[in-house]
């Protein structure tokens, strides 16, 4: 029998079929290709099942939600210690790609924006092509099938890409860079270009959601705490300038991504994923902030709602 909960994803497809605002990225030629009018949204429990609607089978770039992933590992490989000594924990306020460094420890404000992404990736153990392998497999294990990369996306960036490259430069004039500026953004580009759908990031989410344990196989890919650091990151910073809306709106840790994708997690329920590539003014996809207030509001998941 069809799961009562397919018909509900349904219906937030259906629902949000007016919203049609916003435009697709265009500073990255690639982007603006896409189709805009594909839609998907994906649910997963802590149990591992997962519930799909729409496109969710379409293959898009992870593009910043893959922020969140390379943060924990670089936590889990260096220790917390030394990556908040090179990156801080505080909300920007600014744009995803403003420079937004500490005035007083010259640390990139949080991982969630670009330069603080970058420091994280230049962290990962390995460095250089074995660190993007390393994320590539992570990303693997945690949506249970071999995640690759779109490599004429990756392509596009990197030539487009002045300004990341101009953001790591700065970083490695005041120590904060593990790696030479040109390798970093490299390896930071080609893990935003890996491929995915909505069923692959329910699961990344769902993940978040049980613990850093992936549901189905059980492995244990994150710590509890360094999940646990994670998700509280994702509250204060996962939606770039419009993290307060959200975190009062919407109420779970996220993290969108300018291909018009967003995660969600609510600890201990769900992991959720929405997509769709038209972006509001502060590059969040506008259909899927919309999907996601409904999840919020119909399935009670604000954190802070008593009871
Ligand atoms: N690769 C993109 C960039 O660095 C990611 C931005 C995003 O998704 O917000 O510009």
């Amino acid at each position: 029998m069809r799961s009562p909960i397919l018909d509900y994803l349904d219906g937030i497809i259906a629902e949000t079929a007016h919203v049609d605002s916003g435009a697709l990225a265009d500073y990255i030629p690639e982007l603006a290709a896409a189709d805009p009018d594909r839609v998907a949204v994906a649910l997963c429990t802590v149990n591992g099942t997962v519930y799909a609607s729409g496109d969710s089978e379409h293959l898009f770039s992870i593009q910043s939600m893959s922020k969140p992933f390379a943060y924990a590992l670089a936590i889990e490989d260096r220790g917390l210690g030394d990556v908040l000594e090179r990156i801080g924990v505080e909300p920007s306020g600014e744009a995803f790609n403003e420079l937004s460094l500490d005035p007083e420890t010259g640390r990139p404000r949080n991982p969630m924006i670009n330069a603080g992404a970058i420091a994280a990736h230049a962290l990962v153990r390995g460095g250089g092509s074995e660190a993007v392998d390393r994320v590539l497999a992570l990303f693997s294990e945690l949506a249970q099938r071999p995640v690759g990369i779109d490599e004429s996306l990756a392509a596009s960036e990197l030539a487009t890409g002045d300004r990341n490259l101009g953001l790591a430069y700065l970083l490695h004039a005041s120590d904060r860079l593990a790696q030479d500026p040109g390798t970093a953004v490299r390896g930071y580009v080609r893990q935003c270009s890996a491929s995915v759908t909505v069923h692959d990031l329910a699961l990344m989410a769902a993940t978040l959601a049980n613990g850093g344990v992936q549901p189905n196989t059980g492995a244990r890919l994150f710590s509890r705490r360094t999940t646990r650091h994670l998700l509280s990151v994702m509250t204060s910073c996962g939606m770039y300038d419009a993290a307060g809306d959200w975190l009062t709106g919407i109420g779970i840790p996220a993290k969108s991504g300018v291909a018009g994708g967003i995660i969600g997690v609510l600890p201990g329920q769900v992991g959720l994923a929405v997509f769709s590539p038209r972006l509001d003014p502060h590059g969040n996809s506008a259909r899927g902030v919309e999907m996601m207030r409904r999840l919020s509001e119909d399935l009670g998941l604000h954190l802070m709602e008593a009871g």
